[in-house]
Parts: structure tokens; sequence; C-alpha cells
């Protein structure tokens, strides 16, 4: 980093104190980008970067609500609108224990960058609550919705910001925040969520997208290498949303997906995961990864200690939560073989084991490149909504390809051009950055 961004970068640390995460997102970020102020001047003049790290708006609220005994539980909600250069601010609710303001803050950050890869008008935005949906009942989750949804309203809408789903938040959840918002307004704006239900504006494919979007991504990488994921040996961590249709696209393209997680343990499955099974345990029943081992018999094991990445695989997709894969891991993977490695996740790889999959030169697909097909796939779910319209699986599954192909093209064009060939991290960060930087710029100081 130069003396100019380390000023600016200092400065952000300083007006953020105990934002470990959001640190370590704007640090990712300002690392990188040294060659791209170097040949705009004009970012600095105008202070492009400042402006970028401070969020348009933050609100934080109460959200009271009563548990099946009648006691009354006290959550706090978040929502950063943190860029509007490119669009209405889009991104997730995630409702977890962990957390608080500066995880929002580094996932909104993240997605600024994330949704200008796309190339589809949206803006970065995050929220969600430190509530914990683990073992409640459905009526708690649906009053908590409804709950967080009565102040939340008041704060979006189609042309101002669109939430979505994250850990903890799935199509369940999104209905019951559909259902109270419609009953506030009186208005029947599809275009305010995404994740809704197929038949009630709902997109297809979109389930399935961020997935899908990373396998996608980590096969282009690879085909720069004359390899493919066909016959790839892969670990998948999470066994979410995202985890899952990783493992279905994975499986689909001829690899051998071996490992799932949750935050008690993992599986390790030999002869391949069971996705049908796994969906069963973890879709339909909401159960644990524990009780897949035992259902699947063979050889799948179950490890309450250690992790996926010690499993010998050719390629990793960490597909859970935040700096899940250390250095350490990423030692083991990379003495084990490991060739390509997309983040399904948002910054699940820590700093050090970024660092180290770049030294050892693993093919490393960024987050905010790897996993946008999810948010690519929600503003395909806008574009139908705002045309009344519903299209088919193939034809919003062939958008999603070419988008996910689009951006990693983007990638490595950057990455050439500031003369880092094969430098996923450099290329998506520089190509996020200048179109926002550029549309700041046309909008004036706002
Ligand atoms: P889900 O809630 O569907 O699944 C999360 C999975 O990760 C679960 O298996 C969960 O296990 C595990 N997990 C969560 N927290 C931890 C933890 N602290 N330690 C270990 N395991 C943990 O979430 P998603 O699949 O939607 O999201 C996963 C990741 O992908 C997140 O980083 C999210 O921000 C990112 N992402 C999601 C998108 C989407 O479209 N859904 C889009 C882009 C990125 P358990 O059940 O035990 O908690």
């Amino acid at each position: 980093m130069d003396a100019a961004l380390e000023k600016v970068h200092e400065e952000v640390l300083r007006r953020n104190p105990g934002e470990s995460e959001f640190h370590q997102a704007v640090t990712e970020i300002f690392e990188t980008l040294s060659p791209v102020m170097k040949r705009h001047p004009e970012y600095a003049e105008q202070s492009i970067l400042q402006r970028m790290c401070e969020p348009e708006r933050q609100i934080i609220f109460r959200v009271p609500w009563l548990d099946d005994e009648g006691n009354v539980h006290i959550n706090r909600g978040f929502r950063v609108e943190f860029n509007s250069a490119l669009g209405p601010y889009k991104g997730g609710l995630r409702f977890h224990p962990s957390l608080y303001l500066g995880i929002v803050k580094f996932l909104g950050f993240e997605q600024i960058f994330k949704n200008a890869l796309t190339g589809m008008p949206i803006g970065g935005g995050k929220g969600g609550s430190d509530f914990n949906p683990a073992g409640r009942s459905e009526d708690e989750i649906m009053r908590f919705c409804q709950s967080f949804m009565t102040e939340l309203y008041r704060h979006i809408g189609e042309y101002t910001d669109v939430p979505a789903g994250d850990i903890g938040v799935g199509g369940r959840e999104i209905g019951y925040l559909f259902g109270q918002y419609k009953r506030i307004t009186n208005k029947w704006e599809a275009g305010t969520l995404t994740g809704k239900g197929i038949s009630w504006g709902g997109s297809l494919a979109r389930t399935e997208a961020t997935g899908y979007g990373a396998v996608m991504f980590t096969d282009s990488m690879l085909h720069t290498k004359n390899q493919s994921m066909d016959g790839q040996t892969v670990a998948v961590s999470g066994s979410g949303n995202v985890a899952i249709y990783a493992i279905q696209k994975a499986t689909q393209l001829g690899a051998t997906v071996v490992t799932a997680s949750d935050s008690s343990g993992y599986v390790h499955d030999p002869d391949g995961i069971d996705l049908d099974l796994l969906r069963q345990i973890k879709e339909v029943e909401r159960g644990r990864i524990s009780d897949y081992a035992d259902r699947r018999g063979g050889k799948a094991t179950y490890q309450s200690s250690g992790s996926v990445w010690d499993v010998p695989v050719t390629v990793a997709l960490p597909c859970a939560t935040q700096n899940e894969l250390t250095e350490e891991n990423a030692k083991t993977l990379i003495k084990n073989g490991v060739v390509a490695l997309a983040e399904g996740a948002n910054m699940p790889c820590t700093h050090d084991a970024a660092a180290a999959f770049k030294e050892a030169g693993v093919l490393f697909g960024p987050g905010k490149a790897a996993n946008a097909g999810g948010v690519a796939t929600s503003a395909l779910e806008m574009q139908q909504n705002a045309v009344r319209d519903s299209w088919s699986f193939s034809y919003t599954h062939d958008r999603l390809e070419q988008i996910m192909t689009d951006i990693h093209d983007r990638c490595v064009a950057t990455a050439e051009d500031f003369g880092v060939p094969g430098d996923y991290v450099m290329g998506a960060n520089i190509a996020g950055f200048t179109k926002v930087a550029d549309a700041m710029l046309a909008q004036g100081v706002v």
C-alpha cells in the first residue's frame, strides 16, 4: 500500500473502532488499489475512497418479540445502506447471534464491489439481526420476522433498498418478511425483496444461483489451466443454501464432492455426498450434519473436531461463513495438492490464508466475484418483477452462466491490464472499484 492510501486506510480504521471484520474487508481492498489510484489521480482528488468507506446510511433498531411461552425478547436489527452509485442498495439479511455492526459493514462493503462486477444496476447494502433462529418454533420465527419488518419497511422499496436472504434467512423468512411488508404498506410490491417463493414473484434458479455460480466460476478458472471441474475431488464447507447447490453443480459437472459441514462438525464421504439425503436432513428436517453420516452408512464418517480442509482434495469451496479457513488450513490444502479455490461464502479465507494460496499459485476466486451469482440472479428477479413476467429455469440458468463467465473474464482482463495476470483478487477489486468510482465522480459530491 503506498503512503497516500495508507493514510486514508489508517483514518478509516480509526473512525470505525472495534469492527475487525470491516477492517479486514477494507484492508483487503486497499492493498490492491495502488496501481489504479496511480492511473486515476482524480479518485484521490475527489476523496472517492473516503466516501466509499463511509456508509450513506446506517440504521440500527430494536426488535421486540414474544416467544411461545409469552416471554419478551429483545434483539437488535441492522440495515447498512452503503452505496447507491449504481442502483438501489441491494444485499442480504443475516440472522445469526454473532451479528453486530462490524459484520454488517464488512458484508455491505464487499457487496458494493460484488454488485458492480455483476454488471447489473444495483448498489450495495446489507442487514440482519443478532437473532438466533436455531431451535425456534415456526411461530417464533414468524413473529420475529414480523417485528423486524415493522421497522425495516420504512427504509426499503424497489427503488430504494432491496434486501434478500443470507445466513439464517431463506425462503421461509423472506415469506414472513414480505407478508408483513405487504400488510403494513398495502402494496404488493414484489421488487422490494428477492428470494421470494416461485408462485408469488420469485425467480426460478435464484435458490441455486450462488452455489451454482461459484462452481461455474471455478470451472472457468480451471479452463485457464486446461482443466475443468470434471474429475476433481472437492471439499465443500457448510450445508446451507450456498453449499447444497455448490455440491449439486459440482457433481453435475463430473466432480466428486467428499465433504459438507455445519457449525458442529463435518462429514467425509469418499464416495461422494448423497445430495438427496443431505437436502432431506438440512432443508426438510432442518437437522444436523451428524445425522448424515449415521443414515448414509458405508464409508461416510462424521468428525466433531478438525475441519473439511484436512481432507485431501483438488478443489476447495468454502461456503459457510467468514474466516472459516485459516492459514494453517490453507497450508494443509496446498500440501495435499489443491489447485483451485472459490469463495462461496463471504470472506471465508483469513487474510493470511489468502496470501498463502497466492504464494503457492493456487487459482483463487475471491467471494466478491465467485459468489456474485446469487445477487446477479436477485437482480434478474427484480427485472422479472418490474415487467410482471416469470422466466423459465433454463433461461435464467443460462443468463446466470453468461454473467459468471463475464465476471470471470472481466477479472482476468483487468488483472492483465494492471500487470498482474492470473490475480483474480486484484482483477475483481479493481474492476468493481473503478465502476463504482466512475459513477460516483459523475454524480458529484453527494
Ligand atoms: P445458510 O444459513 O443457508 O447456511 C450457512 C451454513 O454455514 C450452515 O451450514 C451453517 O451451519 C454454517 N455456518 C454458519 N455459521 C457458521 C460458523 N460460525 N461456523 C461454522 N459453520 C457455520 O447460509 P448461506 O448458505 O446462505 O450463506 C453461506 C455463506 O455464503 C455466507 O457467508 C453468506 O454471506 C454467503 N453468501 C450467500 C448468498 C446467498 O445467496 N445465500 C450469496 C452470496 C454469499 P449451522 O447450521 O450449524 O449454523
